[in-house]
């Protein structure tokens, strides 16, 4: 049998809640009971609503119910160099694009959806628009509009979704291709499995704004 791995990853933006023990708790159990390896990363991308004291609050509380890391924890916000190379080299691969519509322009085109009553989701308006140098944008995936979408959750079975009815976990200013992206990344570096909402998310909207990259 494969090495099992498994992670515990909170946010700090809060205290740790039931649920995020219940996690944590069973996915220490389930990578010990195989002889495995729990690694703790600290979701922290939101810098707005991340704080460290809500950092030592959950690793406080994790070592209070004799949860023991065997990696970690790492921290998402270290590695934000290593988010911007790989989304650089998705755009560079054709697999994603940037973005430049204003706040504004995605907010009215919603509204004018909504009044339609049609999915208010990102409209792919910029998917083959020329390069804007100097203009802040932000990063989606080039996912594709027509067919479906399946994989096999070992918990959920078999998976389909329609490409083109596919809708937005992370929607609002919050949600960011930076975290997705993070999440990815340390994820493959981890050896973990990406989720299913992950996978999701992939294909969506909304993505936070970050600086073009220096020249
Ligand atoms: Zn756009």
């Amino acid at each position: 049998m494969e090495k099992i791995i498994t992670r515990f990853a909170p946010s700090p933006t809060g205290t740790l809640h039931l649920g995020g023990a219940r996690t944590a708790l069973f996915n220490f159990l389930f990578s010990r009971h195989h002889g495995g390896k729990f690694i703790l990363r600290i979701e922290d991308t939101d810098r707005t609503r991340s704080t460290d004291e809500y950092t030592q609050d959950i690793l406080g509380a994790l070592t209070w119910l004799g949860i023991k890391w065997d990696e970690g924890p790492y921290y998402q916000s270290q590695r934000m160099e290593l988010y911007h190379q790989q989304a650089e080299r998705l755009i560079s691969e054709g697999k994603a694009y940037r973005c430049y519509c204003t706040p504004e322009e995605l907010e009215a085109r919603r509204q004018t959806a909504r009044e339609k009553n049609e999915n208010t989701r990102y409209d792919g308006h910029c998917r083959d628009r020329r390069d804007q140098p100097g203009l802040p944008f932000v990063v989606r995936f080039r996912t594709p509009q027509a067919g479906a979408t399946s994989f096999t959750d070992l918990i959920h079975g078999s998976i389909t979704f329609v490409n083109s009815e596919d809708n937005c976990l992370r929607r609002g200013a919050n949600a960011c291709m930076i975290r997705v992206v993070a999440l990815c990344v340390l994820e493959w570096s981890a050896g973990v499995e990406g989720t299913q909402m992950h996978l999701r998310s992939a294909g969506t909207t909304d993505w936070r704004r970050y600086p073009p990259p220096t020249p």
